[in-house]
């Protein structure tokens, strides 16, 4: 059995290191919901997080006017996607069972997956703040935040983070309309519009000609030599980790509204790109605890950056970056671009994700363009990197495997497929037109 273990990694690395796109199974994943039970973090933490943003609604609402038609609630929609689900696979390939789009693209504030728990993590700390200092009382109005005692003592606060950009810009973004100084680290790949963007609204920003983590190193250290410093830390925040996880309580509302069953005879895909893996961690953790064992997480990476992948694929041990293996993180997909995962989301995920699979860049152009022809909508790259995944499963022999290690295949008809589009509506015109204009020449070459 160690043979077989050690012999199953050494041919992932050595796929890993060739750059070609896989499917890898998760040999740790564990169907049943009760191995969820030894870890940091419960279903508490995500009601808890939930009932928190309710309770700012109504300030959300107030500082950001394209709120008011949920409340103050940042959700997107969930969507059909029965004629993407025709033009999408490639080969001849097919896809059993229906296909959706969480269209996390377009989530208010942020315009990225990132607002849930960003947005969140601040909204913690404005609350800390205002509770020790007497601006907010037990059951008080959340609006109190937006008064003049409340912004100057936020004022005197810096919120940091490190980034690729969309976190960058969800904590900004949030920041500033609080009225707290924020500062915001950039790596090398963050885009110029979305410094551009933070600028303008009062945001400073400090770029680095370095990857991501040494991003978030320089802004950790900056923030803890500040007493009156806040530091969101993409790598372990449990807070980030819990706003991200209350999309699962949305989606399962949002399915029930369309009558889609989740059950043991209807089993759910998601298929989320990861990056650092807080988003879709934290969205796989919270879907783990509310569907349990009906629900199949599948990870998206580059093919340049499979840092998750590597890391639950080595079991942590070895703490590995993609470099190691012989990459080099040379990749479009800015908000996919990282070299290490972080350890505390592997830790949380390690026996509730399903699997991961990686995608070439010129896939992720493809298949932005196709979204825009079949469905109208408009995407950044990184956000296309789980488009791959449903024809990966139901054709490639590592996810027929899957679904016969799980006896799935009866059930695949029934079966439902979330494309979670997790970036895209803040990108400027004149930048989308470049992605359409690849987009358009690699769809092309594909068909002939
Ligand atoms: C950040 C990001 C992700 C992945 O989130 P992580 O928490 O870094 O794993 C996916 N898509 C987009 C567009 C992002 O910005």
């Amino acid at each position: 059995m160690k043979n077989e273990a050690i012999y199953r990694k050494s041919a992932i690395f050595a796929k890993l290191s060739a750059g070609e796109p896989c499917l890898w199974r998760n040999p740790a994943f564990d169907p049943d919901p009760a191995t969820l039970q030894d870890l940091p973090l419960s279903m508490t933490h995500v009601v808890e997080a939930e009932q928190r943003l309710q309770k700012f609604a109504p300030l959300l609402e107030s500082l950001f006017p394209e709120l008011a038609p949920s409340g103050g609630i940042i959700e997107s929609r969930l969507l059909p996607a029965p004629d993407l689900k025709e033009k999408l696979p490639a080969n001849g390939a097919k896809i059993d069972g229906k296909l959706w789009i969480k269209a996390d693209h377009d989530l208010p504030v942020a315009g990225s997956v990132k607002a849930r728990g960003g947005v969140y993590e601040v909204l913690c700390f404005a609350e800390e703040l205002a509770v020790a200092h007497g601006l907010l009382v037990p059951g008080g109005d959340y609006r109190d935040l937006a008064s003049p005692e409340a912004r100057e003592l936020f004022g005197k606060y810096t919120v940091s983070v490190g980034s690729t950009g969309n976190l960058g810009l969800s904590i900004g973004l949030i920041a500033a309309a609080l009225g707290f100084q924020a500062c915001v680290h950039m790596s090398v790949e963050a885009k110029q519009w979305k410094k551009d963007r933070l600028r303008r609204n009062g945001v400073h920003v400090i770029e680095h000609d370095d990857d991501y983590s040494r991003a978030v190193a320089a802004g950790r250290a900056s923030a803890e030599s500040d007493p009156c410093g806040y530091f969101v830390d993409d790598e372990n925040s449990e807070r980030l980790f819990s706003g991200y996880s209350v999309a699962a309580l949305r989606l399962r509302q949002q399915l029930q509204q369309e009558n889609v069953r989740v059950d043991e005879e209807h089993p759910l895909f998601v298929y989320l790109p990861c990056g650092v893996g807080g988003a879709p961690g934290g969205i796989t953790f919270g879907l783990r605890h509310v569907f349990g064992s009906a629900v199949h997480c599948f990870f998206a990476e580059p093919v340049e950056a499979p840092c998750m992948l590597l890391t639950l694929a080595s079991a942590s041990e070895d703490d590995l970056s993609v470099y190691d293996v012989g990459l080099r993180v040379d990749t479009e997909a800015d908000g996919l671009a990282v070299a290490r995962a972080s350890k505390f989301v592997a830790q949380m995920i390690q026996s509730s994700v399903s699997g991961v699979f990686t995608v070439k860049d010129e896939r992720l152009f493809r298949d932005l363009y196709l979204l825009e022809k079949m469905e109208g909508i408009r995407i950044e790259p990184s956000a296309a990197a789980g488009f791959s995944g449903p024809e990966l499963l139901c054709n490639d022999p590592e996810g027929r495997r899957y679904i016969e290690d799980h006896k799935l295949e009866k059930k695949m008809s029934q079966a439902n497929h979330i494309l979670w589009t997790t970036g895209g509506s803040f990108v400027p015109a004149e930048e989308y037109k470049k992605f359409h204009e690849l987009g358009k020449k690699l769809q092309k070459q594909c068909n002939s």
